[in-house]
């Protein structure tokens, strides 16, 4: 595959930052809409948004089988936040018959960081990123953590200890929570990337699109 062609699930939140990103770095980026745009990509990257309207226009707009079919076949797909919660085989704190599309052997929480910490902003060591990495700035935005992982997954980045901001939750209890993994050609950020000038992450995801 010479230049392969990063699709973006366009139905709802931060695409325009991921094609901006993707672009930076020579992809080429399509919307995927349409069981038929998908059809077109070689990966997919899906945004930061709402994890429960993704859900349900997904479902309307007939995405949700060809989306696992796909990702069954072997295509790597990146989520940020709410496309964790998107990648997700398990959800835990869903709205009522919440589904996702699945592939990643995790159980994944949605809005796991309770309502005082709606946001915040941490420097996380993240090695996978190359050697020596610098820690990687994350924003963290209504987020999803990771609360386990099935034996193929790799853990790339936990919450470090104290350093989720002044919020009234204490920041010991979120130390050591799991925000970055890979499971084989899967990736997948509790954080938004997109939304900071760093592209390690997205070039990253390009390694493992150009690996496969
Ligand atoms: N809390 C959102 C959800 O449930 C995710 C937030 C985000 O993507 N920034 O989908």
């Amino acid at each position: 595959m010479p230049r392969p062609t990063v699709g973006v699930l366009a139905l709802q939140g931060d695409v325009r930052e991921h094609r901006r990103m993707l672009g930076d770095l020579g992809a080429y980026t399509a919307a995927v809409r349409t069981p038929d745009d998908l059809g077109r990509v070689d990966a997919l990257v899906v945004p930061g948004g709402e994890s429960t309207t993704m859900w349900r226009l997904a479902r309307s707009f007939g995405l949700l089988d060809p989306l696992r079919r796909r990702i069954a076949a072997g295509m790597p797909a990146f989520g940020s936040c709410a496309g964790m919660i998107m990648l997700a085989d398990h959800l835990e704190g869903g709205v009522a018959g919440q589904e996702t599309v699945g592939g990643m052997d995790i159980v994944v929480r949605r809005n796991a960081f309770g309502r005082q910490v709606d946001s915040f902003e941490a420097d996380l060591d993240f090695p996978a990123l190359g050697s020596p990495a610098e820690p990687f700035h994350a924003v963290f935005i209504r987020a999803p953590w990771v609360e386990k992982v099935g034996t193929d997954v790799e853990v790339l980045a936990r919450v470090p200890a104290g350093d989720t901001g002044s919020s009234s939750r204490g920041d010991a209890a979120d130390a050591g929570r799991i925000v970055a993994v890979r499971h084989g050609s899967l990736l997948a950020t509790s954080f938004h990337p997109e939304l900071t000038a760093d592209t390690r992450v997205h070039a990253l995801f390009l390694d493992i699109v150009k690996e496969v």
